[in-house]
């Protein structure tokens, strides 16, 4: 059944197109917690080649591959740097003590982006009292920042860092596809500054479930061990892999498009007066500030009255998300409905 709603909610709601679900009809699978389900393995290679790392992992969800990168990196007690707004602080259920027993130093970043000298000033000194500088997490794209993307330069510094003070250096690239198209880079120069890397297959990318985490063999040895205990050992999920390989295959470069249509829909929103201001676009997220007259819950029922689905994220806030199901007509149509709810609020 067609879905005639145009969910700008979140990227994690694409649905395979045919094409990939062929690709899952046709999959060879097998047990994968026995290490053989063929379609896991070569999702799992593929993944490794592409960021010319050693070995990935395939888990159900980024929450899952996030986590299991911080409990292979760190001891308990042990302390993790990262931005305020990050996922795997904010939205990933106090995961960081729940399942690694760490504390977190939060620093307040640039549209979820910290720098090299932000990091060195938050290391612990080597002092009794305090807890033990483990871990530095980053994220890019950024989801809280609007989808905004580190400049690689500034990457190589905070490894920089890291390797003068025996620093692990984690990414969360829930969204890292968007940054490569937006800023023309390349999986390779990731892989060679982070000692692991967690990417999404479930956003924008059509998908049912997925990401990987990469790393090094050992790395991903262990981190075998900790999925698990996790209860993230899946057994003919191959069918899910070749969703992946598909994805891989065909649905990154397409990511153009969606940052084409939040541009667009960011410059029909700095023309509305009910809009206070947009968050710079960089990439497939639009998150704009409501005047105070008209508050973000009201604005999303408005919009949902014309079957347009966003997500209120702050009491002012509201985020609309670019994905492989937004069509260039779905676009043009919310351009439209968005200046007419602008006559609404009585402008
Ligand atoms: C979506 C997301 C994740 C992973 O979310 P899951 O729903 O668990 O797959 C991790 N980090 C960021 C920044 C995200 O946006």
């Amino acid at each position: 059944m067609q879905d005639l709603r145009i969910d700008f909610r979140s990227d994690t709601v694409t649905k395979p197109t045919p094409g990939m679900e062929a690709a899952m009809q046709q999959a060879a699978v097998g047990d994968d917690v026995f290490g053989e389900d063929p379609s896991i393995n070569a999702l799992e290679r593929k993944t490794a080649e592409l960021f010319g790392m050693q070995a990935a992992i395939f888990c159900p969800s980024g929450t899952m591959t996030n986590q299991i990168s911080i409990k292979c990196h760190t001891q308990p007690g042990d302390e993790i740097i990262c931005d305020e707004t990050s996922h795997i602080y904010q939205y990933e259920g106090g995961g960081i003590a729940f399942n690694a027993l760490c504390s977190v130093k939060l620093l307040a970043g640039n549209y979820g982006r910290i720098t090299a000298s932000q990091i060195e000033s938050a290391i612990q000194p080597d002092d009794v009292h305090r807890p033990i500088s483990r871990l530095v997490s980053l994220e890019n794209t950024s989801n809280r920042g609007g989808g905004s993307c580190y400049d690689f330069a500034e990457i190589q510094q905070i490894r920089t860092v890291c390797n003068k003070n025996q620093l692990a250096l984690h990414l969360d690239g829930a969204r890292l596809w968007n940054a490569l198209i937006a800023k023309n880079e390349s999986a390779l120069q990731y892989g060679q500054v982070f000692d692991s890397i967690s990417v999404c297959l479930s956003k924008s990318l059509g998908c049912p479930v997925g990401s990987l985490l990469v790393g090094n063999s050992s790395f991903i040895k262990k981190a075998r061990r900790i999925r698990k205990v996790f209860g993230g050992g899946m057994r003919q999920a191959g069918y899910l892999a070749a969703a992946g390989i598909y994805a891989l295959d065909n649905h990154l470069e397409r990511l153009r498009t969606d940052h084409i249509h939040a541009t667009v829909l960011e410059s029909t929103l700095l023309t509305l007066p009910f809009v206070k201001t947009v968050l710079p676009v960089e990439t497939n997220i639009v998150i704009f500030e409501l005047q105070d007259e008209l508050p973000a819950p009201a604005l999303v029922s408005s919009m949902k009255e014309k079957s347009i689905l966003a997500y209120a994220i702050a009491p002012n806030r509201v985020r609309l998300v670019t994905h492989l199901d937004i069509t260039p007509a779905m676009i043009d149509k919310t351009v439209e409905e968005l200046k007419r709810l602008n006559h609404v609020a009585g402008h």
